[in-house]
């Protein structure tokens, strides 16, 4: 537990939220200020930063939880398909610097926008470019 953290805090009970899942590893509860009805974070119990931070274990659970979530929350508020994205580090948007995936409902004109609306200043990368990422982040795998 990380003291100061405010997902940690939900997860030792000291500040109410919400559960809506929770097993040994995992916690999921609702968005105290929802993007949607039904939006939902799922986090590891364990204080972990980014995804980048946290065991391979922790993150298929994860990951497990959410493909288990995903269908029940949309059934629940009756929404015919959702955003589910992490905000990976500060400049990415991420606030509470506790992994966390966001699960948000999304509804036919909702005026809410795809993922790729996200960058609007997109960059023209040559095919020599892309060869080039493509070789370095296999490269970062060895
Ligand atoms: P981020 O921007 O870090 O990806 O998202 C953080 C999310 O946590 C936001 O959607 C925000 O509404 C939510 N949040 C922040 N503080 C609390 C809290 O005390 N309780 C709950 N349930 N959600 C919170
Ligand atoms: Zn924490």
């Amino acid at each position: 537990m990380s003291e100061d953290c405010i997902f940690c805090q939900i997860v030792a009970g000291d500040i109410p939220g919400r559960t809506v899942y929770e097993d040994d590893t995992v916690l999921a509860f609702l968005d105290a200020n929802p993007l949607s009805p039904g939006h939902t974070l799922v986090i590891p119990k364990a204080h972990h930063e980014r995804l980048n931070d946290t065991p391979a274990d922790v993150a298929g659970a994860v990951m497990s939880t959410l493909h288990e979530l995903v269908p029940a929350v949309e059934a629940a508020v009756d929404a015919p398909a959702s955003t589910v994205a992490f905000n990976n580090g500060e400049e990415a948007g991420q606030e509470v610097p506790h992994v966390h995936g966001h699960i948000v409902p999304r509804f036919e004109d909702d005026g809410g926008r795809p993922i790729h609306a996200l960058v609007t200043d997109r960059p023209d990368l040559s095919d020599d470019e892309l060869d080039a990422i493509e070789s370095d982040i296999v490269a970062e795998q060895a």
